[in-house]
């Protein structure tokens, strides 16, 4: 089973009729390709299969991925347009992997998905593990469209301490789902599959809403921090979504920091700078999550309107490591972060030796175990001596130059 790459990009740049066009021709390279035995068939849209008896599947039907990739990344000529395209192929051999065409096909479908997803112009086989993985993908996906309507989502909160005073300067919001069936699943597990499926987004959205809301029952001098995907920012509507939440809950924008991974924004950094710089006018805070896990380079730093790093986990275990070279790299990296004068909190601090470094070093934060594990709200707000808090105060009750702020971010 074969198809097209960017095909739908063609139809919509060069419109339907070239898009036919294309088709047309590409069923005439396919017959190039094959024995007179064999069959071929357009499936739909972009999609075509070939059914070829063979008597050495496994070499022969490799051999034909091969003829029928070469033979589609050659330039079409059009009429009036030269298109280029190309295929990933998908490749199912009876009986092994199946007994009838229904399973066949399916087979073959879980094998083009796989070669579209390692890469475009590409071909795989079916392999059994393809369709356990698959299963367990659609499952959980399907689970978690569910969870978002029904409330299985609930946010806990760690929060992070001044090392100076020693009182709590804000909390982390972190996500947790409570599956009907499979108990508590760890974002760790479900957070990728959230930014492939696009779903990341109205649950982030969730997650900023319910985050501020539950902000404003703490004492006004305790932000709040948020864990932000790309595919929030690729969304386009980053911007408003935590203008409303903000707006909504009636806290000032101060007391609100976002978190991104350096890899989040080297991709498309030029969206994300322009959604970054817009919250940051507004007085959102940004903070530099997992610092030292991925590949900032210096002037990546100075271009970035950041007001915290947070060190990598990694970097606070590796502190009394044994090995002098890794205790030397985190010493290192703790100490470059303090040097560039923002607030630093060292990430997953769980011992006394850990803060003595830390405090040695200048650390201006920490969180971590040895202060507190993330906790339900209930516990947060005994915690932090929450009050409950009338409705929230509406935009134009914030102070005059929030108001300002907002309309000149907003553009
Ligand atoms: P993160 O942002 O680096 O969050 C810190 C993780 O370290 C949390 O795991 C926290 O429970 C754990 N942790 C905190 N202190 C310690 C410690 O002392 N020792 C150890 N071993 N671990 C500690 P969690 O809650 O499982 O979250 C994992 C990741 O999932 C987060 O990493 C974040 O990247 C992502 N995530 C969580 N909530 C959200 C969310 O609402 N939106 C997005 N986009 N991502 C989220
Ligand atoms: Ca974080
Ligand atoms: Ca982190």
């Amino acid at each position: 089973m074969l198809d097209l790459d960017r095909f739908k990009e063609i139809n919509d740049t060069l419109g339907h009729p070239t898009g036919d066009a294309l088709l047309q021709a590409v069923a005439a390279r396919l017959c190039t390709c094959i024995r007179d035995t064999a069959l071929i068939a357009r499936l739909g849209g972009d999609e075509f299969a070939v059914i070829e008896h063979m008597s050495k599947p496994v070499a022969e039907a490799a051999a034909l991925a091969e003829r029928i990739k070469r033979a589609l990344s050659e330039p079409f000529d059009l009429g009036d347009h030269q298109v280029i395209t190309g295929t990933s192929i998908g490749i199912a051999v009876a009986p092994t992997d199946g007994i009838n065409s229904d399973q066949i096909l399916k087979a073959a479908d879980l094998a083009l998905y796989r070669a579209k997803s390692s890469g475009r112009g590409t071909f795989h086989f079916f392999e059994p593990e393809l369709d356990q993985r698959m299963h367990a993908r659609r499952n959980l996906e399907r689970d978690m469209r569910h969870a978002l309507v029904s409330g299985e989502f609930e946010l806990h909160y760690q929060p992070f301490v001044d090392l100076k005073s020693g009182d709590i300067s804000g909390l982390e919001a972190l996500l947790r789902w409570h599956h009907p069936q499979r108990g508590l699943v760890s974002p760790a597990e479900f957070i990728p599959l959230a930014e492939e499926t696009g779903l990341i987004v109205p649950i982030g959205e969730w997650v900023l809403r319910t985050a501020c809301a539950e902000a404003a029952k703490w004492p006004a001098d305790l932000k709040v921090a948020v864990n932000l995907s790309p595919a929030q920012f690729r969304s386009k509507e980053l911007v408003p979504v935590v203008f409303g939440a903000l707006a909504a809950s009636g806290i000032a924008s101060q007391r609100l920091e976002l978190e991104v991974t350096e890899t989040a924004i080297m991709h498309d950094s030029e969206a994300v700078f322009a959604a970054l710089g817009q919250l940051h006018k507004l007085g959102v805070r940004i903070a530099l999550d997992d610092f030292g896990t991925g590949y900032s380079s210096l002037s990546f730093l100075q271009k970035f309107p950041f007001d915290k790093i947070k060190i990598d986990r990694s970097f606070v275990n590796e502190l009394l490591s044994a090995k002098e070279e890794s205790r030397l790299i985190a010493r290192a990296v703790v100490r470059f972060a303090v040097s560039l004068g923002k607030t630093t909190t060292a990430e997953g601090v769980e011992t006394k030796e850990q803060l003595d470094i830390l405090r040695e070093e200048a650390c201006t934060e920490m969180q971590g175990y040895y202060f507190s594990r993330p906790k339900c709200s209930a516990e947060i707000a005994q915690m932090v001596g929450a009050e409950a808090v009338s409705a929230p105060v509406a935009t134009r009750d914030w102070p005059a130059e929030d108001r300002r702020k907002i309309q000149s971010a907003a553009g």
